[in-house]
C-alpha cells in the first residue's frame, strides 16, 4: 500500500462520523473510551461480511458500507435497542481509493441517519472481508428476546419479505433491469434497519427476531427459544408484486426462505395488539399480521387453497452442504 495504515486511518476512518457527547475518547488511542448511560444495558451485536459468500464482487461500495452497517443495526433493532457506537474491522485486498471513499460515505450516511458514531476498528490487507459491531443501550426489563413468545401470541412481520432474496435470483440470472427490479435490488443492497419500530416494540411485544435468514428459519428461531408453535396463514404474508407473482406460481421459497430480508418478525400478547397497532401507526410503521404462536410443535404453514402444510423450505444456512 502506498498509504500507510495510518494514514488509511486517519484519511478514511477518523471523521466518517459525527460525534456523541458519549465518546470521551474516539479513534486514535489503543481502545475507544465510552460512557454509557445509567441504568440501561449495552446491546452489541456483530455481523462479518465476506466476499463471494455475502456479496458479489462487483456490488457497489456505497451499498456494501450501508448494509455492513445495516444488518447490525436491525440486530439492535430486534432487540429493542437504541444505536450508539460502532467498530469496524476491515481487510482490504488493495487501497482503491475510489472504492474505499464510496464505501466509507455508504457507511457513514447511514450511521449519521442512526446517530451512531465510529469509535474504533482494525484495517488490515487480505481477502476483501467487513466486520462491524455495533453497540447499543436498552433498559433490561424492555429488551425484546427470542423467548417470550406465548401460545395465543398474535403473530406480525414488518414491511415486506421475499424482495432481497428475488432480486438476488435476479441479478443471479442476469434479468435485473426495469423500475420493478430497481425496487427489488435496493432491498437487497440497501436494506432498511427497523430500529424506530423495535423501539415501539420494546416492552409491548412478547418475543422478536429480525429477518435475516428467512421468515420461517427465524420464526422456528421464536418457536424454539419460546417452546412453542407457530400457524402461518400465507395469504396474509406482506409482499411486493414481483414475489406476490411469484407466491402465485407457487414458489412461496422467496417470502418464506429467502432471508436479507432485515424485517422484525414478533409475537404480541392478544390484550396488547390494538396498543401496538397504535403505536406502530403512529411511528408511521407498517406491520402485518400473518398468524399466531399455538402450543402444537412446528410451524404449520396454511395456504390460500386451505392446505395445511408443516413442510417448510430451509432459510440460508452456510454450514448447510
Ligand atoms: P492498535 O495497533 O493499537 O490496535 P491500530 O493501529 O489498529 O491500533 O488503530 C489505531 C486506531 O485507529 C485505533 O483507535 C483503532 O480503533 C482505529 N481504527 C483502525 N482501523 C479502523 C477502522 N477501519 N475504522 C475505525 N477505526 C479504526
Ligand atoms: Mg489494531
Amino acid at each position: 500500500m502506498s498509504f500507510s495504515e495510518f494514514d488509511l486511518i486517519r484519511t478514511y476512518f477518523s471523521h466518517a462520523t459525527g460525534n456523541r457527547g458519549d465518546v470521551l475518547l474516539g479513534i486514535g488511542d489503543d481502545c475507544a473510551l465510552l460512557n454509557p448511560p445509567a441504568g440501561r444495558c449495552l446491546a452489541i451485536s456483530i455481523d462479518t461480511l465476506v466476499e463471494g459468500r455475502h456479496f458479489l464482487p462487483e456490488v457497489d461500495p456505497a451499498a456494501l458500507g450501508h448494509k455492513a452497517l445495516a444488518v447490525n443495526l436491525s440486530d439492535l433493532a430486534a432487540m429493542g435497542a437504541e444505536p450508539a457506537w460502532v467498530t469496524l474491522a476491515i481487510t482490504l485486498p488493495t487501497v482503491d481509493e475510489v472504492w474505499l471513499r464510496a464505501f466509507v460515505d455508504g457507511f457513514a450516511q447511514l450511521a449519521a441517519a442512526h446517530d451512531v458514531q465510529l469509535v474504533g476498528g482494525d484495517t488490515t490487507r487480505g481477502p476483501l472481508s467487513i466486520t462491524v459491531q455495533v453497540h447499543g443501550f436498552v433498559d433490561p426489563a424492555l429488551a425484546l428476546r427470542r423467548s417470550g413468545g406465548r401460545a395465543g401470541d398474535r403473530l406480525f412481520v414488518s414491511g415486506t419479505v421475499g424482495d432481497a432474496a428475488l432480486a438476488l435470483q435476479r441479478l443471479r440470472d442476469n434479468a435485473a433491469h426495469g423500475t420493478e427490479d430497481a425496487c427489488l435490488l435496493a432491498r437487497l443492497d440497501r436494506p432498511t434497519p427497523r430500529v424506530a419500530l423495535g423501539r415501539v416494540l420494546a416492552g409491548r411485544a412478547n418475543a422478536a427476531i429480525d429477518v435475516s435468514d428467512g421468515l420461517a428459519a427465524d420464526l422456528r428461531h421464536i418457536c424454539e427459544a419460546s417452546g412453542v408453535g407457530a400457524r402461518v396463514d400465507l395469504s396474509r404474508l406482506p409482499v411486493s408484486p414481483a414475489v406476490a407473482a411469484a407466491c402465485d406460481r407457487g414458489d412461496w421459497h422467496f417470502a418464506l426462505a429467502g432471508g436479507d430480508d432485515y424485517e422484525l418478525l414478533f409475537s404480541v400478547g392478544a390484550d396488547q395488539v390494538d396498543a401496538v397497532l397504535a403505536a406502530c401507526g403512529a411511528a408511521g410503521e407498517p406491520v402485518q399480521e400473518i398468524g399466531s404462536l399455538v402450543d402444537e410443535e412446528g410451524i404449520a404453514l396454511v395456504y390460500p387453497d386451505g392446505r395445511v402444510s408443516k413442510e417448510i423450505p430451509d432459510g440460508f444456512d452456510h454450514f448447510r452442504t
